[in-house]
């Protein structure tokens, strides 16, 4: 049986009743396919990111990171062949004009009213604009489709400042725009959204050896973050699909409730990019080697899209137990991208309780983000930090006032375990970093 339509309008719903993401433009009836992050929202995908910046930049003496600029030369975008070929086929409604994937149709009618469909024309995905003043030829200006073409055109500089030696690679996160005939699935398909890309750049000849590793490296990543790994494969593309730059593309794929799709692609974009660059600036655009050859890099490009993974991560951690009668959500989510680390919380509003776990805050604050709550029952308290994946709750009792022990209670296991507030820190920075999904886990049929 799938309960997957129904998952995923309570995971919408979740994000809108619990600051994770609105729709955009919501007092105006909404913009389709936009969403804001709300305040808790902001907070994870800023820890989704961290964590990725932390496993491919800073832990790595080989990737150094960049921020490039979203407008960029049209000459990048014609040299990219993305003017020539970014496009997706699409037919047109004649009766109802409504648009639609051409490869989403099947024969010649439309499928929401019957009408006559246009034949196939090729729709151009980049989104245009004008720089400066004057709407003219001259001025047209592209929101970058993919972010990875920043990092191309300034692969001479990043080399020689930072003295590279190949192999090495270069990181970006950074907001990419595709004009998309068919958005949807909440934030899995959008208009505007965030990519992570690194172009690693390796000697030809060892291209295919370092697009395993990538591929390896990029799957595990997201298992250590805490992804079931029954709902994660590999898919390689087919000679058809591979993009124009491209000569093998292995997708990671996550089940999500609405079928396998695609989380993240790792390319072997050969030396194309440069060469392109090269040949259309008229600037060298290779790498001199201390044998004094110069050569011109391979790529290996893992490009993943920051929302389609917070979707992944929140749909994975999203679950419903029966705890004494009644339903408890919780998301699981890994400590380390939990919007909210710590719960603080005074047992009652009285006999110092409230004062005391004031100061606890102000201990923990510089560490974690916390939360200070001492609204309602202690077990409402307990439920609303479940459903925001809030990992521990630190609760201030009677005895707290005797011995200065708080409880710890794991947002898991519902156990709790006292520590005294000396050592909270560390005890929660511990907790954190042996994390282990839990095993006794829902187990759910969705497609
Ligand atoms: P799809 O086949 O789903 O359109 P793609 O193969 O065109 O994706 P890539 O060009 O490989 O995507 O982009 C790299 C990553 O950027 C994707 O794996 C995805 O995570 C993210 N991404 C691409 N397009 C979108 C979009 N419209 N909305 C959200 N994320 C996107």
């Amino acid at each position: 049986m799938s309960r997957a339509p129904e998952k995923m309008e309570k995971l919408v719903s979740l994000c809108k009743r619990r600051g994770i993401i609105f729709q955009s433009s919501e007092i105006y009836g909404g913009l389709s396919s936009c969403w804001d992050y709300g305040p808790l929202g902001i907070e994870m995908k800023r820890n989704l990111k961290e964590a990725w910046w932390q496993k491919v930049v800073r832990e790595r003496k080989d990737i150094v990171g960049l921020d490039a600029s979203i407008f960029m030369h049209s000459k990048v975008w014609e040299a990219s062949g993305h003017v020539e070929s970014f496009s997706d086929p699409m037919v047109d409604c004649r009766a109802c004009r409504r648009r639609f994937r051409a490869d989403d149709v099947e024969g010649d009618r439309c499928p929401i009213c019957g009408g006559e469909l246009t034949d196939t024309r090729q729709f151009n995905l980049m989104f245009k604009t004008f720089m400066g003043p004057v709407e003219e030829d001259s001025a047209v200006v592209y929101l970058r489709p993919e972010t990875a073409q920043g990092i191309f055109v300034n692969f001479v500089n990043v080399q020689q400042s930072m003295r590279m030696k190949l192999p090495f690679g270069i990181a970006q996160i950074g907001k990419a725009f595709r004009n998309e005939i068919t958005p949807g699935n909440f934030i899995f398909r959008t208009r505007e959204f965030e990519q992570m890309e690194i172009e690693y750049f390796v000697v030809p000849g060892t291209d295919e050896e370092w697009h395993r590793r990538w591929i390896e490296e990029r799957l595990q990543w997201y298992i250590d973050l805490g992804l079931r790994e029954d709902r994660l494969r590999l898919r390689p593309h087919g000679e058809n699909e591979l993009a124009h730059y491209a000569k093998s593309c292995v997708d990671i794929e996550y089940l999500f409730p609405f079928g396998w799709a695609e989380l993240e692609g790792i390319a072997n974009r050969t030396d194309y990019d440069l060469r392109r660059h090269s040949e259309y600036s008229g600037r060298r655009l290779d790498y001199y080697e201390e044998s004094s050859k110069r050569i011109v890099p391979y790529v290996i490009e893992p490009s993943g899209g920051v929302d389609r993974a917070l979707l992944a991560f929140l749909v994975d951690a999203y679950d419903e137990e029966e705890v004494r009668g009644e339903v408890r959500v919780v998301l699981r989510l890994h400590p380390k991208l939990a919007p909210i680390t710590v719960g603080v919380f005074p047992l009652v509003r009285r006999d110092g309780m409230p004062e005391k776990a004031l100061e606890i805050e102000e201990i923990l604050r510089p560490h974690f983000n916390v939360f200070y709550d001492e609204k309602d029952s202690i077990g409402r308290r307990y439920r609303r930090m479940d459903e925001v994946g809030t990992p521990y709750g630190v609760t201030v009792d009677s005895q707290t006032m005797q011995d200065d022990t708080v409880t710890v209670r794991d947002r898991d296991s519902m156990e709790q375990e006292r520590v005294h507030i000396r050592e909270l820190v560390e005890y929660i920075r511990d907790q954190i970093s042996s994390w282990r999904r839990p095993e006794h886990i829902t187990e759910e049929v969705w497609v």
